[in-house]
Protein backbone atom coordinates (compact mmCIF):
# COMPACT_ATOMS: atom_id res chain seq x y z
CA UNK A 1 0.00 0.00 0.00
CA UNK A 2 0.92 3.51 -0.92
CA UNK A 3 2.27 5.48 2.64
CA UNK A 4 3.73 8.61 3.88
CA UNK A 5 6.88 8.02 5.38
CA UNK A 6 9.35 10.04 7.65
CA UNK A 7 12.49 7.97 7.42
CA UNK A 8 14.08 10.50 8.89
CA UNK A 9 13.31 14.01 10.39
CA UNK A 10 12.30 16.69 7.96
CA UNK A 11 12.06 13.97 5.15
CA UNK A 12 8.40 12.75 3.71
CA UNK A 13 8.36 10.17 0.95
CA UNK A 14 5.50 8.22 -0.66
CA UNK A 15 6.99 4.87 -0.29
CA UNK A 16 4.87 1.18 -0.99
CA UNK A 17 4.58 -0.72 2.45
CA UNK A 18 2.93 -3.93 3.30
CA UNK A 19 -1.07 -3.67 4.34
CA UNK A 20 -0.67 -3.97 8.33
CA UNK A 21 -2.35 -7.27 9.55
CA UNK A 22 -4.88 -7.00 12.15
CA UNK A 23 -5.85 -9.22 14.45
CA UNK A 24 -9.18 -11.20 15.95
CA UNK A 25 -9.88 -8.34 17.91
CA UNK A 26 -8.87 -5.57 14.89
CA UNK A 27 -10.43 -4.07 12.17
CA UNK A 28 -8.63 -2.66 8.69
CA UNK A 29 -9.86 0.36 7.58
CA UNK A 30 -9.50 2.01 4.24
CA UNK A 31 -8.41 5.44 5.14
CA UNK A 32 -10.48 8.24 2.98
CA UNK A 33 -9.75 11.11 4.54
CA UNK A 34 -6.80 12.12 7.03
CA UNK A 35 -5.73 15.77 8.72
CA UNK A 36 -2.46 17.23 9.35
CA UNK A 37 -2.20 18.13 12.56
CA UNK A 38 0.43 20.85 13.94
CA UNK A 39 1.18 18.17 15.98
CA UNK A 40 2.52 16.14 13.02
CA UNK A 41 3.90 19.53 11.57
CA UNK A 42 6.02 20.39 14.81
CA UNK A 43 6.84 16.37 14.72
CA UNK A 44 8.81 16.84 11.31
CA UNK A 45 11.39 18.19 12.37
CA UNK A 46 12.26 16.41 15.44
CA UNK A 47 11.80 19.43 18.26
CA UNK A 48 8.82 17.73 20.07
CA UNK A 49 10.53 13.88 20.27
CA UNK A 50 6.99 12.48 20.06
CA UNK A 51 7.57 11.73 16.52
CA UNK A 52 10.99 9.41 16.16
CA UNK A 53 11.86 8.46 12.52
CA UNK A 54 11.49 5.87 11.25
CA UNK A 55 7.53 6.16 10.88
CA UNK A 56 3.87 6.84 9.23
CA UNK A 57 2.47 10.19 11.27
CA UNK A 58 -1.63 10.58 11.35
CA UNK A 59 -4.12 10.16 13.96
CA UNK A 60 -7.08 12.40 11.97
CA UNK A 61 -8.76 10.22 9.93
CA UNK A 62 -11.99 8.59 8.66
CA UNK A 63 -12.32 5.89 5.98
CA UNK A 64 -14.47 2.87 5.51
CA UNK A 65 -14.06 -0.86 6.94
CA UNK A 66 -12.24 -3.34 4.53
CA UNK A 67 -11.89 -6.48 6.99
CA UNK A 68 -12.86 -7.38 10.24
CA UNK A 69 -11.18 -9.60 12.68
CA UNK A 70 -12.83 -13.02 13.56
CA UNK A 71 -13.86 -11.62 17.10
CA UNK A 72 -15.55 -7.93 15.78
CA UNK A 73 -18.76 -7.69 16.70
CA UNK A 74 -20.89 -4.41 14.94
CA UNK A 75 -18.88 -3.56 12.41
CA UNK A 76 -19.16 -5.08 8.70
CA UNK A 77 -17.10 -3.95 5.63
CA UNK A 78 -18.35 -1.00 3.91
CA UNK A 79 -19.05 0.27 7.38
CA UNK A 80 -18.11 4.08 7.09
CA UNK A 81 -15.73 4.94 10.40
CA UNK A 82 -13.50 7.25 12.39
CA UNK A 83 -11.86 6.83 15.85
CA UNK A 84 -10.49 7.73 19.05
CA UNK A 85 -6.57 8.88 18.41
CA UNK A 86 -5.96 7.09 21.33
CA UNK A 87 -5.88 3.25 21.66
CA UNK A 88 -6.37 2.55 25.31
CA UNK A 89 -6.49 -0.69 26.51
CA UNK A 90 -10.36 -0.51 28.10
CA UNK A 91 -9.49 -2.56 30.78
CA UNK A 92 -6.89 -0.45 33.34
CA UNK A 93 -7.77 1.57 36.56
CA UNK A 94 -8.02 4.94 34.25
CA UNK A 95 -10.05 3.46 31.09
CA UNK A 96 -12.18 1.71 34.02
CA UNK A 97 -13.08 5.28 35.50
CA UNK A 98 -13.48 6.56 31.68
CA UNK A 99 -10.64 8.63 31.34
CA UNK A 100 -9.46 6.96 28.78
CA UNK A 101 -6.57 9.77 28.14
CA UNK A 102 -5.31 8.88 31.24
CA UNK A 103 -4.86 4.91 29.96
CA UNK A 104 -1.93 3.14 31.44
CA UNK A 105 -1.03 1.24 28.48
CA UNK A 106 -2.04 4.32 26.34
CA UNK A 107 -0.72 4.52 22.61
CA UNK A 108 -1.64 7.52 20.35
CA UNK A 109 -2.01 6.62 16.44
CA UNK A 110 1.20 8.28 14.40
CA UNK A 111 3.26 8.86 17.39
CA UNK A 112 7.07 7.01 18.24
CA UNK A 113 8.61 8.01 21.44
CA UNK A 114 10.74 6.23 23.76
CA UNK A 115 8.02 3.65 24.99
CA UNK A 116 6.28 2.53 21.80
CA UNK A 117 5.75 3.46 18.29
CA UNK A 118 2.74 3.16 16.29
CA UNK A 119 1.65 3.30 12.85
CA UNK A 120 -0.24 5.88 11.96
CA UNK A 121 -2.71 6.73 9.10
CA UNK A 122 -0.88 9.10 6.04
CA UNK A 123 -1.67 5.66 4.38
CA UNK A 124 -4.13 3.40 2.49
CA UNK A 125 -5.13 0.77 5.07
CA UNK A 126 -4.80 1.10 9.42
CA UNK A 127 -5.31 -1.92 11.73
CA UNK A 128 -6.79 -0.65 14.47
CA UNK A 129 -9.07 -2.18 17.80
CA UNK A 130 -12.66 -1.95 17.44
CA UNK A 131 -13.58 -0.54 20.90
CA UNK A 132 -11.90 2.52 19.62
CA UNK A 133 -14.21 3.18 16.30
CA UNK A 134 -17.06 5.38 16.22
CA UNK A 135 -20.02 4.72 13.15
CA UNK A 136 -20.37 7.85 11.34
CA UNK A 137 -23.79 8.93 10.42
CA UNK A 138 -24.09 9.19 6.09
CA UNK A 139 -24.69 12.90 6.35
CA UNK A 140 -21.07 13.72 7.28
CA UNK A 141 -18.46 13.36 4.18
CA UNK A 142 -15.02 11.38 5.38
CA UNK A 143 -13.23 14.88 5.07
CA UNK A 144 -16.13 16.49 7.91
CA UNK A 145 -14.99 13.40 9.52
CA UNK A 146 -11.39 13.45 10.02
CA UNK A 147 -12.11 16.93 11.88
CA UNK A 148 -14.26 14.83 14.43
CA UNK A 149 -10.36 14.48 16.56
CA UNK A 150 -9.40 17.86 16.56
CA UNK A 151 -12.87 19.01 17.51
CA UNK A 152 -12.98 16.03 20.36
CA UNK A 153 -10.10 17.87 21.70
CA UNK A 154 -11.53 21.20 21.68
CA UNK A 155 -15.06 19.62 23.40
CA UNK A 156 -12.62 17.70 25.92
CA UNK A 157 -11.14 21.27 26.65
CA UNK A 158 -14.60 22.86 27.55
CA UNK A 159 -15.84 20.04 29.41
CA UNK A 160 -13.38 20.01 31.52
CA UNK A 161 -13.61 23.75 32.43
CA UNK A 162 -16.05 25.39 35.21
CA UNK A 163 -18.38 27.43 32.28
CA UNK A 164 -20.76 29.18 33.29
CA UNK A 165 -23.78 30.77 31.05
CA UNK A 166 -22.97 34.30 30.17
CA UNK A 167 -19.82 33.75 31.09
CA UNK A 168 -16.52 35.56 29.58
CA UNK A 169 -14.28 33.41 27.93
CA UNK A 170 -10.51 34.30 26.32
CA UNK A 171 -9.04 32.16 23.75
CA UNK A 172 -5.82 32.27 23.09
CA UNK A 173 -4.58 31.07 19.00
CA UNK A 174 -6.96 31.21 16.44
CA UNK A 175 -5.40 28.18 14.49
CA UNK A 176 -7.84 24.77 14.19
CA UNK A 177 -8.23 24.30 17.91
CA UNK A 178 -8.61 27.74 18.53
CA UNK A 179 -11.37 28.32 16.47
CA UNK A 180 -12.98 25.02 17.50
CA UNK A 181 -12.80 25.91 20.89
CA UNK A 182 -14.70 29.07 20.56
CA UNK A 183 -17.40 27.59 18.69
CA UNK A 184 -17.99 24.90 21.74
CA UNK A 185 -17.68 27.65 23.90
CA UNK A 186 -20.30 29.83 22.40
CA UNK A 187 -22.89 26.86 22.52
CA UNK A 188 -21.78 26.25 26.41
CA UNK A 189 -23.18 29.24 26.77
CA UNK A 190 -19.93 31.78 27.05
CA UNK A 191 -22.14 35.02 25.78
CA UNK A 192 -18.55 37.23 25.07
CA UNK A 193 -15.61 35.20 23.78
CA UNK A 194 -12.02 37.30 22.89
CA UNK A 195 -9.73 35.55 20.67
CA UNK A 196 -5.75 36.88 20.67
CA UNK A 197 -3.87 35.78 17.97
CA UNK A 198 -1.17 37.51 15.67
CA UNK A 199 -2.55 37.03 12.61
CA UNK A 200 -4.91 39.65 10.86
CA UNK A 201 -6.80 36.87 8.92
CA UNK A 202 -7.10 34.51 11.74
CA UNK A 203 -9.02 36.97 14.02
CA UNK A 204 -11.02 38.17 10.71
CA UNK A 205 -12.39 34.32 11.10
CA UNK A 206 -12.42 34.21 14.55
CA UNK A 207 -14.96 37.34 14.12
CA UNK A 208 -17.34 35.73 11.46
CA UNK A 209 -17.50 32.61 13.82
CA UNK A 210 -19.07 34.55 16.65
CA UNK A 211 -16.03 36.14 18.69
CA UNK A 212 -17.01 39.23 20.63
CA UNK A 213 -14.14 40.89 20.34
CA UNK A 214 -10.81 40.07 19.32
CA UNK A 215 -6.98 41.40 20.01
CA UNK A 216 -3.88 41.19 17.59
CA UNK A 217 -1.09 40.64 20.93
CA UNK A 218 1.41 41.71 17.83
CA UNK A 219 -0.25 45.70 18.54
CA UNK A 220 -2.24 45.21 21.89
CA UNK A 221 -1.20 43.72 24.86
CA UNK A 222 -3.54 41.22 25.52
CA UNK A 223 -4.33 41.50 29.39
CA UNK A 224 -4.59 45.30 29.03
CA UNK A 225 -7.14 45.22 26.00
CA UNK A 226 -9.22 42.14 27.89
CA UNK A 227 -9.72 44.34 31.39
CA UNK A 228 -10.40 47.52 29.22
CA UNK A 229 -13.36 45.25 27.18
CA UNK A 230 -14.69 43.55 30.22
CA UNK A 231 -14.83 46.36 32.47
CA UNK A 232 -11.28 45.52 34.20
CA UNK A 233 -12.88 42.17 35.48
CA UNK A 234 -11.10 40.18 34.03
CA UNK A 235 -11.91 36.93 32.16
CA UNK A 236 -14.02 33.78 33.93
CA UNK A 237 -12.03 31.24 32.14
CA UNK A 238 -9.25 31.12 29.54
CA UNK A 239 -7.48 28.53 26.65
CA UNK A 240 -4.20 28.46 25.51
CA UNK A 241 -4.04 26.69 22.44
CA UNK A 242 -1.15 27.43 21.43
CA UNK A 243 1.47 26.77 24.81
CA UNK A 244 4.17 29.64 24.38
CA UNK A 245 5.49 31.61 27.38
CA UNK A 246 3.78 34.85 26.33
CA UNK A 247 0.21 33.34 25.95
CA UNK A 248 0.72 31.11 29.26
CA UNK A 249 1.32 34.26 31.21
CA UNK A 250 -1.64 36.20 29.06
CA UNK A 251 -4.10 33.12 30.17
CA UNK A 252 -3.48 33.54 33.31
CA UNK A 253 -2.95 37.17 34.09
CA UNK A 254 -6.43 38.14 31.86
CA UNK A 255 -8.04 36.19 34.84
CA UNK A 256 -10.72 37.49 37.23
CA UNK A 257 -10.29 35.94 40.57
CA UNK A 258 -11.12 32.20 41.19
CA UNK A 259 -10.82 31.94 37.07
CA UNK A 260 -9.56 29.10 35.22
CA UNK A 261 -7.36 28.80 32.35
CA UNK A 262 -6.60 25.82 30.62
CA UNK A 263 -4.01 25.05 28.80
CA UNK A 264 -4.15 23.16 25.52
CA UNK A 265 -1.32 24.10 23.70
CA UNK A 266 2.55 22.95 24.90
CA UNK A 267 5.00 24.24 22.17
CA UNK A 268 7.20 24.99 24.79
CA UNK A 269 7.54 22.14 27.17
CA UNK A 270 8.55 24.73 29.88
CA UNK A 271 7.33 28.13 30.92
CA UNK A 272 7.61 30.62 33.72
CA UNK A 273 4.54 31.17 35.90
CA UNK A 274 3.49 34.38 37.45
CA UNK A 275 3.14 32.76 41.19
CA UNK A 276 1.76 35.67 43.06
CA UNK A 277 -0.86 36.24 40.95
CA UNK A 278 -1.99 32.57 40.98
CA UNK A 279 -1.84 32.33 44.52
CA UNK A 280 -3.56 35.91 45.58
CA UNK A 281 -6.41 35.34 42.99
CA UNK A 282 -6.76 31.50 43.57
CA UNK A 283 -6.42 30.67 39.82
CA UNK A 284 -6.88 27.38 38.80
CA UNK A 285 -4.26 26.52 36.51
CA UNK A 286 -4.85 22.83 34.67
CA UNK A 287 -3.80 21.21 31.21
CA UNK A 288 -6.12 19.16 28.90
CA UNK A 289 -5.10 16.15 26.81
CA UNK A 290 -6.86 14.40 23.88
CA UNK A 291 -10.38 13.87 24.73
CA UNK A 292 -11.94 11.03 26.47
CA UNK A 293 -15.26 10.06 25.31
CA UNK A 294 -16.50 13.39 23.58
CA UNK A 295 -16.69 11.46 20.56
CA UNK A 296 -20.56 11.32 20.29
CA UNK A 297 -21.09 14.77 21.12
CA UNK A 298 -18.72 15.97 19.02
CA UNK A 299 -20.58 13.77 16.09
CA UNK A 300 -24.21 15.35 17.26
CA UNK A 301 -22.93 18.57 17.27
CA UNK A 302 -21.56 18.30 13.45
CA UNK A 303 -24.60 16.69 12.42
CA UNK A 304 -27.27 18.97 14.14
CA UNK A 305 -24.84 22.14 12.12
CA UNK A 306 -24.13 23.46 15.62
CA UNK A 307 -20.20 23.44 14.88
CA UNK A 308 -19.29 24.57 11.51
CA UNK A 309 -15.82 21.95 10.63
CA UNK A 310 -16.65 22.20 6.83
CA UNK A 311 -15.38 26.37 6.31
CA UNK A 312 -11.97 24.57 8.76
CA UNK A 313 -11.19 22.95 5.84
CA UNK A 314 -9.27 24.35 3.49
CA UNK A 315 -7.86 21.69 0.91
CA UNK A 316 -8.44 17.93 0.40
CA UNK A 317 -4.91 16.74 -1.47
CA UNK A 318 -3.85 13.71 -2.22
CA UNK A 319 -1.38 11.70 -0.59
CA UNK A 320 1.12 12.03 -2.98
CA UNK A 321 1.02 16.16 -2.14
CA UNK A 322 1.97 15.26 1.15
CA UNK A 323 5.22 16.72 1.90
CA UNK A 324 3.90 19.97 -0.20
CA UNK A 325 1.46 20.97 2.09
CA UNK A 326 3.48 20.08 5.29
CA UNK A 327 5.96 22.80 4.17
CA UNK A 328 2.68 25.79 3.38
CA UNK A 329 1.73 24.40 6.97
CA UNK A 330 5.17 24.72 8.32
CA UNK A 331 5.61 28.23 7.13
CA UNK A 332 2.44 29.42 9.03
CA UNK A 333 0.48 30.15 6.28
CA UNK A 334 -2.34 32.85 7.85
CA UNK A 335 -5.63 31.02 6.69
CA UNK A 336 -4.77 27.72 5.61
CA UNK A 337 -6.96 26.57 8.16
CA UNK A 338 -6.73 22.02 8.00
CA UNK A 339 -5.44 20.36 5.25
CA UNK A 340 -6.62 16.65 4.52
CA UNK A 341 -5.06 14.04 2.72
CA UNK A 342 -7.18 11.24 0.87
CA UNK A 343 -5.36 8.60 0.03
CA UNK A 344 -8.08 7.40 -2.39
CA UNK A 345 -6.92 10.22 -4.24
CA UNK A 346 -10.20 11.54 -5.11
CA UNK A 347 -12.59 13.70 -3.92
CA UNK A 348 -13.83 13.07 -0.53
ZN1 LIG B 1 -4.12 16.26 16.11
ZN1 LIG C 1 -6.30 1.55 29.88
Amino acid sequence: MKAVMMPEYNVLELREIPVPEYGPDEVLVRIRATGICGSDVHGLDGSTGRRIPPLVMGHEASGTIEAVGVNVAGYLPGDHVTFDSTIYCGTCRACRNGDVNFCENRQVLGVACDEYSRQGTFAEFAALPSHILYKIPLGLSFAEAAMIEPLSVAVHAVSITPVALADTALVIGAGVIGLMTLQVLLHAGCSRVIVVDIDPRRLKKAEQMGAWRTVDSRHADPEDAISRMNGSKGADVSFDAVGLADTVRSSINALRRGGTATIIGNLTPEVGLPLQMVVSRQLRIQGSNASSGEYPACIRMMESGQIDVKSLISRVAPLEEADRWFRELASGGGDLWKVILDPTGGSV
